[in-house]
């Protein structure tokens, strides 16, 4: 280390935010910075998010985590998409399932050919083609078997569905395995430098002082440092994304263990549900600006599945992003970041890749501002396009029935967004920008599933006679089909590996 190095980081929250940061700087700085971890036990963190998307899995793989021993661990199950109900318009039903569609022939995507029969009227839907969303339609489950070359086996991705409070206990105990301290208390205040306004230390209430080089801010809503320590800013899209409140509560676990979160659209927002092997967890997400509190409060607790196992919790959240997610000494991950609503459960993929950023940029003590400007542009770009694809499920709609979905279906679009519309109606079209996160195939479920209508499609698709490639369908469906009849039902799958301790 030289003198240059960066010795002490501060982290400020210990949500889930907080210790996946904790982890994965104690994993990969090995020990040689001082890491502590200030947080207040009489604060609590959101204790919501407990859906998450397969990118997940590598967060877990590098830091050394067996798979089994975390589904245990956090009461866990496996999640191989999600289940839209009533978006495009009322009776709809339509999943995203992770991985891949079909097999790609010669130059084209499979869904290039799936589009010209579908245009012709003689394909089958959509769904006939992912193992993931034919195996989460008969709650069946296993790991993608790669022994089998070729085998739409092998293309199973899946991610969990976890108790996020386990979740955050889970890693506490790793990071404080590896070395972090954890401080109890209250954060009152931070002192900030007066030579370029960098925050120096923060202030407990016990009067203690911590201070450090580099603060992660992983304070939830409240940002105390990225906000009310250098007021950063916010883009506020609720223009674009009404929803502004939540009421989540535990109920009974359901009778089978569905691998896939369901999100049914409700008059003025939608319902999650989330089944893990204790309980299934709900949460009625609304726009308060069309529906009061208890008008969302009822309507949540007459749609559960089960027993309520609790009185449910008030969230309120605004949607958008802080100004710059890196700012001077302090870089703000999860919550105090900006917040896009849990529709495609992206928040902890967020905070998994702002750590990931964070350690391609690690910085020394100068803070290099070609450098923070670079991480601020990528984490915009993630999360500006995360975006556009969550309001494509309200804005792609027919629905007409409330003053909700008629807002949302007549309101403006971001102009990436509707590029990417305009694109995929005039022939087809899916263009992933960059590394954005969501694939084509998943924009395509979407833009389908949500009534969307492709108005042409590739004409290197006309190069096969119509015949073949119904007969090319017909076999990757076939076997498909053949694949899932195969696989067990994650009941009995999470029975043979990882069961978790009833509590
Ligand atoms: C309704 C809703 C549903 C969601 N569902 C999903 C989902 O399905 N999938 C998904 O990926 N994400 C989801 N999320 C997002 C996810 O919950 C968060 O991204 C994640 O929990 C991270 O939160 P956090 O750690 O940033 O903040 P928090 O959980 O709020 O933690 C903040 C921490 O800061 C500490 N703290 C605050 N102030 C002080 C202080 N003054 N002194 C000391 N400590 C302090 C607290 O003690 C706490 O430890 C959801 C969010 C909401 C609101």
């Amino acid at each position: 280390m030289t003198q240059k190095n960066i010795t002490k980081v501060v982290i400020v929250g210990g949500g889930t935010a907080g210790w996946m940061t904790a982890a994965a700087l104690a994993k990969v700085l090995e020990g040689k910075v001082r890491i502590k971890l200030i947080e207040s036990d009489e604060i609590s963190s959101v204790g919501v998010g407990e859906s998450t998307i397969p990118m997940i899995r590598r967060f877990n793989q590098v830091l050394g985590i067996d798979e089994d021993e975390f589904i245990r661990a956090t009461q866990g199950t496996f999640k191989l998409g999600i289940e839209f109900r009533d978006w495009g318009k009322l009776g709809d039903n339509y999943m995203h399932g992770f991985g891949i569609f079909g097999q790609d022939l010669a130059t084209l995507p499979f869904y290039q050919y799936w589009l010209r029969l579908h245009q012709a009227g003689q394909a089958p839907d959509l769904e006939r083609y992912s193992i993931n969303r034919m195996a989460a339609r008969q709650n069946k489950f296993m790991r993608a078997d790669r022994s089998h070359a070729n085998s739409p086996l092998g293309d199973i991705v899946h991610a969990f569905h976890f108790d996020a409070g386990l979740y955050a206990a889970y890693l506490r105990r790793y990071s404080e395995a590896r070395g972090v301290e954890r401080i109890e208390g209250k954060v009152v205040d931070s002192v900030l430098r007066a030579a370029d306004g960098h925050v120096e230390a923060v202030r407990m209430a016990s009067g203690e002082r911590v201070g450090g080089e580099l603060f992660i801010d992983c304070s939830g809503f409240r940002a105390l440092l990225i906000e009310q320590a250098l007021h950063t800013g916010f883009d506020d899209w609720r223009h674009w994304l009404p929803c502004d409140r939540a009421w989540a509560v535990p109920s009974g676990a359901g009778p089978e263990l569905l691998p896939y979160t369901r999100a049914t659209a409700r008059p003025a927002g939608w319902q999650w549900r989330i089944g893990l092997q204790h309980r299934t967890g709900n949460g009625h997400v609304y726009a308060s600006a069309f529906m009061d509190d208890d008008a969302a409060a009822r309507l949540l607790m007459d749609n559960l599945d089960g027993p309520a196992l609790a009185e449910p919790k008030q969230l309120r959240f605004t949607a958008g992003k802080r100004k710059q997610v890196w700012n001077k000494n302090v870089v703000a991950v999860g919550l105090s970041s900006g917040f896009l609503e849990p529709l495609e459960s992206t928040s902890i993929h967020l905070i998994q890749s702002t750590i990931a950023r964070l350690i391609a940029f690690f910085p020394d003590r100068g803070f290099s501002a070609p450098d923070i400007a670079e991480f601020n542009r990528q984490s915009d770009f993630e999360v500006e396009r995360i975006r556009d694809f969550i309001i494509l499920h309200y804005h792609a709609t027919t629905r007409a029935d409330t003053p909700f979905w008629d807002y949302c279906r007549t309101m403006p679009v971001p102009d990436t967004l509707r590029a990417k519309i305009e694109l995929y109606r005039a022939r087809g079209r899916i263009v992933r920008i960059d590394n954005e996160l969501f694939s084509e195939v998943g924009w395509l479920q979407v833009l389908h599933g949500q009534g969307i209508e492709a108005g042409g499609h590739h004409p290197l698709a006309d190069l096969l006679d119509e015949g073949e490639v119904a007969e090319y369908l017909g076999d990757v469906a076939g076997v498909i089909g053949q694949c899932v009849a195969r696989m067990p039902s994650q009941d009995a799958f999470i029975a043979e590996h990882c069961a978790a301790p009833r509590p």
